[in-house]
């Protein structure tokens, strides 16, 4: 498997992994406009169609799959990156405007691609999330699905901005903890074989979830959900204290979704 860290104003913003199954290739997530670079992909597969993940699926001038309801966003981008620059602000323009796909096609969910690869929606993160499963390596891309990975930190943490819904989130971590994957591969950042890190991300999402809604019930916004979860979790902590777009961009939408859901 090939991997293509993709940056964006020097800071590491996704990975996109490059799968050969069976003499094709296959683009997982290939990362936003502003960092596109061609691969010898032959497919891409979206996880979910968040600029950071999907937008330069238009730029890549090939098929592209993506959840079935959302095809036509990503055909026509207009009106998601609209609601990206509404959502983001600046740092949509950060990550670049979307262009049109020619050959958008449909994923469903439990079907399988190219003989090889299992599709499971995984609802949560997004309406339009899904997980893949490359079943010969034991292989799952979490997208978004199962929070953000830094290794260089060993810390995992959710990434779940609005409209974040946590009930979703966590039926979907369920299933995919089942699977029985061998290795865990994180659009953010890196792949991992700590598979315990699925049960361990769940643990930490309902504890999460449980100080928005103490903050919340206290009339409290993001400041002090931020300080609250630096004190309670390590992760938070380490995250807060390298800074950049981990914290302006992954935690702060973070904190945003889990006030509102
Ligand atoms: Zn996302």
């Amino acid at each position: 498997m090939e991997l293509v860290r993709r940056y964006i104003q020097g800071n590491h913003l996704i990975t996109t992994y490059v799968l050969d199954v069976g003499g094709v290739k296959v683009a997982v997530d290939p990362g936003p406009p502003n960092s596109f670079t061609p691969t010898d992909a032959d497919y891409i597969i979206c996880t979910h169609i968040h600029n950071d993940h999907c937008g330069a699926a238009g730029h890549a001038g090939k098929p592209v799959y993506v959840h079935e309801r959302y095809v036509g966003h990503v055909a026509n981008p207009a009106r998601l990156w609209q609601a990206t620059k509404e959502t983001l602000g600046p740092i949509a323009d950060l990550f670049g405007e979307p262009k049109g796909a020619a050959d958008v096609r449909p994923l469903r969910d439990g079907e399988r691609l190219f003989d090889a690869i299992d599709v499971y929606f995984t609802p949560g993160h997004a309406p339009h999330h899904v997980m893949f499963y490359y079943r010969d390596g034991g292989v799952l891309f979490t997208g978004d699905g199962a929070g953000v990975y830094v290794p260089e930190i060993g810390a995992v943490f959710p990434t779940t901005p609005p409209p974040f819904r946590f009930d979703l989130y966590v039926e979907s971590l369920r299933r995919v903890a089942s699977i029985g994957a061998k290795m865990l591969c994180f659009p953010h950042f890196a792949c991992t074989e700590d598979v315990d890190l699925l049960r361990r991300h769940l643990e930490q999402i309902k504890a999460w979830r449980e100080a928005a809604l103490a903050v919340k019930g206290r009339g409290g916004g993001p400041e002090e959900l931020a300080a609250e979860l630096r004190r309670a979790d390590e992760a938070a902590a380490k995250i807060a204290e390298r800074g950049g777009l981990l914290y302006s961009f992954f935690l702060w939408q973070t904190l945003l979704g889990l006030l509102q859901s």
